[in-house]
This record gives C-alpha cells, structure tokens and sequence, in this order.
C-alpha cells in the first residue's frame, strides 16, 4: 500500500471515530454523522476500495441504479417515519446490513469454491461474515416484526435452548468441514440456511420489550460481518468501519443492559415480559391514587421555584414535545427554573428522549443526566412525570422481587410534589405496578399527554 493512501485510510479511520465521539451528545451528534457520511467519500475514490480497484469493468449504470434506489428507499423511509417507530427502522436498516454483508461474502466463497481456489485464511473471514451477517439479517426481521407488534411474546418452549444449541453446532461443524478447503457449495448454502433459522429461533424467545437491547447485539453483528467482508475483498476501510460499529454496537448493548440492572443473558434468555416472574399487583401496593386537574396542576407549576420534568415514552407517543417546550417557555417567563431529567433508557431506544427534546429545540442545558440530576431531587418543587413510567418506578430500590429491582431510577418521588401525567394506570414497559402512582405527594393528571400539555399551557397563561 502507498504511504497517501496509508494517509488517507488514517484520516477515514479519525474521521470515523471522530463522527462516533460527536454522537455522544446531542449538541454535536449532527456533525457526528456528517463528519462519519464524509469519511466514506475519499473511500469511494481511493484505488484499493472497490470502485477504482476494478477499473472499468464494473457495471457503473447498474451501480448507480442501485445507489438511487437505496438512496430514495432510506430517504423517504427516513423522513416519514414516526419517532415511536425509529426501533424498527434501525431494525430493518441493521438486517439489510448484515443481509448484504453476509451475499458479499457468500458469493465470493462460491466464486472462490467454482475456481477451487479456497484456503483455510480466506475461509474463516468469508464463513464468520456468512453467518453473524445472516443471523444478524433474519434475527433483525424478527426484531422488526415484534416491534410492529407481531407475535411480541416471547415464545418460548421445552429444550429450547438444547435444540438452538444442536443448531448451532451443527452450523459450527459446516464452517470447520469448510475452512479444512473443500469448495462444498451445498454444505456451504446448508450452512448459510441454518445460520438463517438459528438467527429466527434466537429472537422468538425474546419478549418485544427487549428489541431495543437485541437489536443494538445484532447491530454490533453487523459490523463484525462488514469487519469480515474488509478481510475477504482485502478493504481495510470496511475492516475498520465494521470494527467501530462492532465494538460501539457491542458497548451500547452492555450500557443499556447496564441502565436496566439486567446482565445480558437474562435480555437473551430471561424471556422478560412474559410474565413469569410477575410481582405485587395493584392491591398489593400501599396508599392511594389521587386524580389532579389541569387548572389546580397549572397553580403548582407557576408558583413553583424549580420544577424538572421526566420524559418518558408516552411523551413520544403523544407527540407532544413542542407543547412540552412551551410550557417549560412559559414558565420560564414566569421566572421558574424548568429542566430535563434524561434516564438512559426512557422511551425505547438509547437517546429517545434527547432527539425528541430536540426535536422541539429545547435547550441542551436544560437537559440534566439521572446521576447528575438525582441528588438534588428533594429540592424540586413539581416532578411533572411526562408519559414515564418504569424509569420513576421506586420498586426499583424498594421491592427486593420486583423484576426491575436495582434498575437506576430518576427520584421522582423525592420531590415536594409528583403529577404524573398519562391515560390511565396502565403498566409501562416492564409490566409491573408502579410505587409512585400512590405516593402521598403524587397527583395523577390522566389523559394523552398532548391534550394536558395543551391545558396545562392555557392555565399557566392565565395565571
Ligand atoms: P414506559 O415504562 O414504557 O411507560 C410509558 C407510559 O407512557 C405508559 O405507562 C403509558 O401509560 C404512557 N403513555 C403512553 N401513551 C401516552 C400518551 N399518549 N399520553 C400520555 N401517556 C402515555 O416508559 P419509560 O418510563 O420511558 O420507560 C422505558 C422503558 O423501556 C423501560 O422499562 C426501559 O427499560 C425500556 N427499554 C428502553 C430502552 C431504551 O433504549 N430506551 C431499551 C430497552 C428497554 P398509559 O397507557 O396509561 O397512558
């Protein structure tokens, strides 16, 4: 390799890093994407990456063709799809990845296997992106399916695992037949099949609420079998792009798992939200729900000092982060110090709440992280609890059985006064009863969170 394009291939590598350190927080995370989007660039041009490397004899009109249909495919996917379906998009965007890394590898095995021209150190790259590609592009469909609401339980049976297991290894047996240099197309189109159906039977166990976690797993998938493919085309970008999503996919997944107090065996074969390990049911929770209207919610708001307020899931359901600003405007105006409490798993995937609030500009310093918002939660006049649920549940540090125990929770309960607004007393994400709804100092303001929002809004500014 020439030293410029050692240069340049070090550049991508920093413009890639670079773009994923951006997207650490919200102010920078547009540039993190551009910053990674223009490390591509210089790939596409560089002599060892596909486009110039083979001259003139590729199809240029059937590239582009394919380029423009991807292009509007993921535009206007991107544009018209709803915050609360995001999940699914990443699901489905993740499958088609590893999908195409694992047809990148495969038709380059059978290309080799016709020519006899197989060797164990191009096999192994070539099979490990056959197969974490093909299980992350059926696994991912699954994901997507039970994030649309398909079969959302986890569907779970006797010998289970033993049966994934003898799946597995019998996928294991194939590639080792193969890496030993048999050009087999059959055992190899087995394998590739197999690898399919292990990665369906590993998310069927796994309950709707878990995709998010699975498919950040699948996703860091994706980037090993991208990893795998740089070795078998001999592209060291795609080694190191596949590697960096790999290894952040990898991270993300152990920092959710992390937020929720789950180790990650109990996400893949805990079969959670099936309602094995239930816990206290209503009755069994101490004190009373006290229902509040938006007029008496309005007087606490406005004569509050401090007021935080907790974002959760039905806040993106309800659409509701541009009345959510206004209200924290209105306040403001009224002198009141108004912010963000952000639990790292609130809404259904990792920085839902911070793309919503930005979504309505809400300013990044009203944004406060739990740990850091925490220890001053008892002195906060108004909790206004925004369609959250589990991430205020205090059953996560009083309930020794409740499921979530040990989970870190925004300490809502802390403060003087909690009004929780959501439709009814219906359970979060986890299934399970939430402590808060009977506290003394909580006040339920039930009804979508856009219709409150709106009335809260008018009370405030009649006050
Ligand atoms: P949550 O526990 O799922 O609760 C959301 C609440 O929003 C529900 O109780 C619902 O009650 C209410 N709601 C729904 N639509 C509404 C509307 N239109 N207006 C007002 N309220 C509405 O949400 P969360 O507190 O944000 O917790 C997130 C959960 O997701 C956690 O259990 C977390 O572990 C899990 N999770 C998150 C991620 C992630 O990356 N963020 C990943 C994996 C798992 P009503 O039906 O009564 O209105």
């Amino acid at each position: 390799m020439s030293s410029t394009l050692a240069l340049i291939f070090i550049g991508v590598a920093v413009l890639f890093i670079l773009g994923i350190k951006f997207l650490s927080s919200p102010k920078t995370a547009r540039y993190g994407n551009l910053l990674a989007a223009a490390g591509m660039i210089p790939l596409l041009g560089s002599e060892e990456t596909s486009l110039l490397k083979h001259g003139w004899n590729l199809n240029y009109t059937l590239m582009v063709v394919g380029i423009l249909i991807g292009l509007a495919l993921g535009a206007v996917g991107a544009y018209s799809v709803k915050m609360t379906a995001m999940p699914q998009m990443v699901a489905a965007f993740n499958g088609l990845g590893g999908g195409a890394a694992a047809l990148v590898a495969s038709l380059e095995f059978l290309r080799r296997a016709q020519n006899h021209d197989i060797t164990t150190s191009v096999a192994v790259p070539m099979l490990f992106a056959t197969l974490i590609g093909s299980l992350s592009f059926s696994g991912s469909i699954i994901a997507f399916l039970k994030l649309e609401g398909k079969f959302e339980r986890p569907h779970t049976f006797p010998g289970q695992n033993f049966l994934n297991g003898l799946v597995l290894l019998v996928i294991l047996g194939l590639c080792g037949y193969l890496m030993s240099g048999q050009p087999n197309a059959t055992a190899f189109i087995v394998m590739f099949v197999l690898a399919l159906l292990f990665g369906i039977a590993m998310v069927m166990p796994i309950g709707g609420a878990d995709m998010p976690v699975v498919i950040s797993l699948l996703n860091s998938f994706t980037g090993l079998a991208v990893a795998g493919d740089g070795f078998v085309i001999n592209n060291l970008s795609m080694i190191v792009a596949g590697t960096l999503v790999g290894s952040s996919g990898t991270l993300l997944t152990l920092l959710m798992c992390k937020a929720m107090n789950r180790p990650v065996t109990n996400v893949l074969f805990g079969a959670f939200g099936s309602g094995g390990g239930g816990q206290a049911a209503a009755a069994g929770v101490a004190g009373t729900v006290k229902p509040i209207q938006a007029d008496e919610a309005a007087l606490l708001l406005a004569y509050a000092q401090r007021v935080v307020v907790v974002p959760g899931y039905g806040l993106a359901v309800a659409q509701a982060q541009h009345q959510v600003r206004e209200l924290s405007d209105e306040l403001g105006k009224r002198g009141v110090e108004v912010q963000f409490a952000i639990h790292p798993v609130a809404g259904r995937m990792p920085g839902h709440m911070n793309v919503l609030l930005a979504e309505a500009n809400v300013p990044y310093d009203q944004l406060q992280e739990m740990e850091a918002i925490n220890p001053s939660m008892d002195r906060v006049d108004v909790c206004l609890v925004i369609g959250a649920n589990d991430v205020v549940n205090p059953a996560a540090r009083e309930e020794k059985t409740s499921p979530i125990y040990g989970m870190p929770i925004i300490e809502a309960d802390h403060a003087k006064t909690v009004i929780v607004m959501k439709r009814s007393m219906a359970k979060g994400f986890a299934g399970i009863e939430n402590h808060l709804f009977y506290k003394d100092n909580t006040r339920m303001l039930f009804g979508d969170a856009k219709a409150s929002l709106n009335a809260l809004i008018a009370a405030v500014k009649a006050n």
